[in-house]
């Protein structure tokens, strides 16, 4: 229910409506909305305290809340959100790019991947320290050596670090090494966990489950806001639908669905939603050309050898290559991403005709090859 104020109403009356609900136990959000003063009132308690607060002087009217989800709602949060993390700012006019492994293997690929992303302009690192696998004998990840590994990386490159959190008893751990805490698709409903990273204070990234609609997503988000962390970012990353020619469909159309009906930043995994490297660029420029606030990518030093999801995973020139395409359509969307110092712009024109071919053939095996082509463009 949202409390709307007379435009005339004195501090003194708006001081007694809060302190009126707040006596009550009612939870509330106050926003100004253009010329109105809006108090919204969360939970079930609210509709019992309707009759008395409707008649308080200085309360011009009640409105029922349209969305069950009051605090990501843009219905009291007209502006768009900026979650930061480190220096990074996503949801402002940046195109905010995440990049890196799949699952953290060992120091010499983390760091391989992690320059070469770095020099050609992603500003977070990502990589799984704690893997959610379909199957129990796949790679579970290195746990906390994986962690200590992308704190590493993080002081070589200056990218802060993006992570998976599994369980709510790995949210401590997790969270003294990373910059911010990735909620899985498979996790998007475990409710415990959403309630523990909204109870802590690092920025969260909660991926769109697999079989989630928008509104749950919503839902999800408003569990970690509501626990106290309004740092959230979204993440589309493909749903399960009837198409088979890729892992996932990428639900494009939520980009501009979910920023009409949030304030919060929205970003897009193109790996996860194509299942195939050769995809992924396209995927990025359209999640770009949507609105997206970002895009987070997977890629390795030798796809070939991941220990998973090696096959949706760009190279480190598949990476670069992207790069260049994704500026200029963030350019033609009137975004950008942050040009660093060092990079210089590789020519297109010698690289596009053999995009679609040559990426995943041309796989930079090691670190010493990998830092070689980086300082070749520096
Ligand atoms: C991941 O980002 O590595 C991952 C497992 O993604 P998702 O939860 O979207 O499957
Ligand atoms: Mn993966």
């Amino acid at each position: 229910m949202i409390v709307v104020l007379d435009s005339g109403c004195s501090l003194k009356q708006k001081a007694s409506v809060v302190r009126f609900i707040e006596r009550r136990g009612g939870r509330l959000l106050v926003s100004e909305i253009g010329e109105e003063t809006h108090i919204g009132l969360i939970g079930t308690e609210a509709q019992s305290l309707a009759g008395e607060i409707e008649s308080m002087p200085g309360v011009a009217e009640l409105r029922a809340i349209a969305a069950p989800y009051p605090q990501v709602s843009r219905d009291h949060h007209p502006e768009n959100s900026e979650v930061r993390v480190g220096d990074v700012r996503i949801g402002g006019t940046e195109v905010v790019v995440m990049a890196g492994p799949c699952a953290v293997e060992d120091e010499d690929q983390l760091a391989a991947v992690g320059e070469v992303v770095a020099r050609f302009g992603a500003r977070m690192l990502r990589g799984g320290a704690f893997k959610p696998r379909s199957s129990p004998y796949s790679f579970q990840g290195l746990g906390e050596e994986g962690l200590v590994l992308l704190a590493e990386v993080r002081e070589q490159t200056g990218l802060p670090v993006v992570t998976e959190v599994v369980a709510p008893e790995d949210v401590d751990v997790v969270g003294k090494y990373a910059d911010m805490l990735q909620i899985g698709a498979r996790n998007m409903q475990n409710f415990r966990l959403l309630s523990e990273v909204g109870a802590q204070s690092r920025p969260v990234l909660l991926k769109r489950g697999i079989s989630s609609t928008v509104e749950e997503l919503l839902l999800a988000a408003e569990y970690v806001v509501s626990a106290g962390n309004p740092q959230v970012v979204l993440c589309e990353r493909g749903i399960r639908t009837f198409e088979t020619t890729t892992r996932n469909t990428l639900d494009i159309s939520a980009v501009p669905v979910l920023k009409r009906k949030t304030h919060l930043p929205v970003i897009v995994d193109p790996s996860h939603a194509a299942g195939e490297r050769s995809l992924v660029p396209h995927l990025a420029g359209a999640a770009a050309a949507a609105g997206a606030d970002g895009i987070i990518v997977e890629v390795h030093n030798n796809p070939e050898s991941a220990l998973s999801d090696g096959k949706q995973s760009l190279t480190l020139d598949g990476f670069e290559t992207m790069m260049v395409q994704l500026r200029r359509i963030a350019t033609a969307v009137d975004r950008h991403i942050e040009t660093r110092q060092t990079y210089k712009p590789i020519d297109l024109a010698r690289t596009l005709p053999t995009w679609e071919g040559s990426v995943g053939t041309n796989a930079i095996k090691g670190r010493k090859q990998a830092c070689n082509i980086a300082a070749e463009h520096a």
